[in-house]
């Protein structure tokens, strides 16, 4: 799982920040600062301790060796005792108990020998740097209050103790002495008090301002998690997935790591609300969402909610075989879920999901939004195959352009909005001389009028599936306006490889004869050659139902692809359309060969024969001579709307 995604959920360990923990935690820091201040203050106190031999040479030179004996061997225990206690990782309290029976000894070690000198005078002016270890205690050092306190009074003590018992001096000394190191120990103890009771405020305030901020992170936290999450499923929002995108993106581009983009869809999920209601509807979302998080993020994926029934993965994975079956998985988790659908349209009676798949690869262009459509497209050809499966994004396939991929939505509101219509053109019967069948064929405008060409918008509307629902509305349409109205024998209407496979597609046709009460006999469905081979035991179970209803099926275009003659030999046709273009070859001697020999080879097989494309009254003739069965084309009649073709 990615770092970020893991940003996005609270840190346990962090759950709660209290005040009390906040100032635990900055009491521990403090006390470290603490030592190292501590331990710095005995270094320059003994140092200056030991510095004062000097003086004591000076000033009482008959007891120096002594007193810088003393000063020396003070020094070296306590700093010996404060780094054997510290490198013990001694509490700090103990370090500061050290110092202060250093700075103790170090007074009285060097006090007893000195007031021993026969210099008194001199003694007496040397006696006030006593109070240099009273400040030493409440003021250089930053002891606890007491311990300082306790500490400067046993100096003060010493003080009174020495110039009573062993220094006698005049009284006027004793009262000024004794005057000074009074108030110097009444200061400095205050001073003591107020530098700890302030460094206490500070610390909680400093508390205060930490478990603030900690507040400030966790509602900040809160709200981004808050920020990423869909509000219906509880999963990833779209946010938090097109900055996984980003990021998977950028990695991929500068670290060539590959990923994968899964759009899933839910089928037919509009009539699951219709049938169920919304509040299910929504319930069934949940469900499959948190279903398919637990197999996405188990594979390192993130999954998100793309929008209405639409999740979204992003996937890092190193090849696109893995990623078909990280999506097999997802489809399958969603069939094991076993959520009742009874009112599909197809044979399935419980709530799938078709699965498009895009893969980083090299051609693909800058943008990150391209591999998203990508995916998308391949959505579109699982719902053309039937749903409830998965299609990997083909790049040999042309992808739609910008101009183009603004007709999608149109295409599938085209029949809501009346944009799509029928026109119909003429089947001769060459033997009758007379119309005995029409074929059917789409026009599609945009909302402006303009008309789209059928070149553009079928081959969208078979990538999308919008062909499903405009072919299934062309059969019905065309049964209403020519058999339900005898404007003609029969009609044709083209329908797409797509539609055959779809599940249902014989049972719908059948449902749209009924309905209209027309004989199967009557609809002719025309299927164009090149489909892939691998889909045909499909198609043939469908026209196989098909004819069994009597429906007429004929081979389109025939010539124009590779698998005609694959087609001729396993399909039964009733009628053979040879495409256009050998027609427009027969000016030339080779070209006429070669329609010959076409119109010859089907005539064996038994089908009838139809010739399109014919313009020109030279054209029929040649056609009547090879004894063709029917022609079609703008020299017999051009295609018209339904009310125009009698006149026609
Ligand atoms: P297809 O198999 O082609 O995907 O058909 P479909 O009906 O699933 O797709 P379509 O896009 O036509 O309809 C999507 C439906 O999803 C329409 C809408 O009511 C429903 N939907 C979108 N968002 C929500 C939601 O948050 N809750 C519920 N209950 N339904 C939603
Ligand atoms: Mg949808
Ligand atoms: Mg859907």
């Amino acid at each position: 799982m990615s770092a970020t995604y893991a940003d996005f959920r609270s840190d346990p360990l962090n759950e709660k920040l209290s005040f009390d923990e906040a100032r635990n935690s900055l009491e521990i820091e403090n006390d470290a600062v603490r030592r190292r201040g501590t331990r710095r203050g005995l270094w320059v106190a003994v140092a200056v301790y030991v510095a004062f031999a000097l003086p004591d040479q000076w000033l009482i030179p008959d007891v120096a060796p002594v007193t810088i004996v003393a000063r020396f061997a003070v020094a070296a225990i306590a700093l010996l005792t404060f780094e054997i206690l510290r490198l013990a990782k001694a509490r700090t309290l103990w370090l500061d108990v050290t110092c202060a029976v250093a700075l103790l000894v170090g007074y009285i070690g060097w006090l007893a020998p000195a007031i021993g000198t026969s210099d008194a005078a001199a003694m007496s002016y040397y006696m006030i740097f006593g109070a240099i270890f009273m400040m030493g205690a409440n003021l250089f050092f930053s002891f606890p209050f007491r311990l300082s306190v306790a500490t400067s009074s046993v100096v003060l003590c010493v003080f009174f103790v020495t110039i009573e018992e062993f220094f006698p001096s005049s009284t006027t000394y004793k009262i000024a002495f004794g005057l000074f190191y009074i108030s110097c120990f009444a200061f400095t103890s205050f001073v003591n008090w107020s530098l700890n009771s302030e460094r206490r405020k500070v610390l909680l305030r400093a508390a205060e301002a930490r478990h603030q901020h900690w507040e400030a992170t966790e509602r900040g936290k809160a709200l981004l998690e808050l920020s990423h999450t869909d509000y219906l499923t509880g999963i990833n929002n779209r946010r938090a997935l097109d900055r996984r995108l980003d990021e998977c993106w950028t990695v991929w581009k500068t670290e060539g790591r590959d990923f994968s983009v899964f759009l899933i869809d839910v089928d037919f999920f509009k009539r699951f609300n219709d049938r169920y209601g919304h509040q299910e509807g929504d319930r069934c979302l949940t469900v499959i969402a948190n279903a398919l998080k637990v197999v996405v993020e188990a594979s390192g994926g993130m999954i998100g909610r793309y929008g209405g029934e639409e999740f979204i993965v992003v996937l890092p994975i190193d090849n696109s075989k893995t990623a078909m079956i990280i999506a097999e998985r997802i489809k399958m988790e969603v069939e094991f879920l076993a959520i009742a659908h009874d009112e599909r349209p197809d044979d399935r009676s419980i709530v799938t999901v078709s699965i498009g798949v895009a893969f980083t690869r090299q051609q693909s262009v800058e943008k990150v939004e391209r591999l998203v459509r990508e995916a998308d497209l391949a959505l579109y050809s699982a719902k053309a195959s039937g749903r409830n499966c998965i299609r990997h994004f083909d790049p040999a396939l042309p992808l739609p352009d910008d101009s183009a991929c603004k007709l999608i939505p149109l295409l599938a509101a085209a029949i809501d909005r009346k944009l799509v219509s029928l026109v119909y053109q003429p089947i001769f019967d060459v033997t009758h001389e007379k119309a005995r069948a029409v074929e059917a064929l789409m026009r599609l405008k945009m909302p402006d009028g303009t008309a789209v060409s059928p070149k553009i918008f079928i081959p969208l509307a078979e990538r999308t599936g919008a062909i499903l629902e405009l072919g299934r509305w062309a059969i019905e349409t065309a049964c209403r306006d020519i058999l339900m109205t005898d404007r003609m024998a029969t009609v044709s209407v083209n329908v797409s490889p797509i539609q055959l496979r779809s599940p249902g597609f014989a049972a719908s046709v059948a449902d749209i004869l009924s309905s209209c009460g027309v004989n199967g006999s009557r609809l002719a469905l025309e299927v164009t050659e090149g489909l892939d081979m691998d889909m045909q035991l499909e198609v043939l179970k469908c026209i196989s139902d098909l004819r069994a209803l009597d429906v007429e099926i004929w081979l389109d275009d025939f010539g124009s692809g590779f698998a005609g003659l694959s087609w001729l030999r396993a399909i039964e046709f009733q009628t053979v359309k040879v495409d256009r273009t050998f027609l427009q070859d027969c000016s030339t001697p080779r070209g006429l060969t070669m329609l010959r020999d076409m119109v010859a080879l089907i005539r064996n097989r038994g089908n009838t024969i139809l010739v399109e494309g014919v313009e020109t009254a030279a054209q029929l003739s040649l056609l009547k001579d090879l004894h063709i069965d029917r022609v079609q084309g703008f020299h017999m009649g051009m295609p018209v709307p339904a009310e125009l073709l009698s006149a026609a």
